[in-house]
């Protein structure tokens, strides 16, 4: 599973980098991937960063 967030909706709030911040970390007030493909173990972490985006700027691929 991949994820990507697009960074011209994000909004730097932070949330999916609380969440999951195995996968999301912040660089210049976004949001950025950190590791693809994203294993097995944090997908549901992942996923739940997607589902709190407030912006729906997240999305994956299976
Ligand atoms: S939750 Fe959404 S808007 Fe907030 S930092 Fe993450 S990708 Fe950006």
């Amino acid at each position: 599973m991949t994820f990507s967030v697009d960074q011209d909706l994000c909004i730097g709030c932070g949330a999916c980098e609380s969440t999951c911040p195995e996968v999301f970390g912040l660089v210049d007030d976004k949001s950025q991937v950190k590791v693809d493909p994203v294993p097995e173990e944090l997908q549901a972490s992942a996923l739940s960063a997607e589902d709190g985006c407030p912006v729906q700027a997240i999305s994956h691929q299976e």
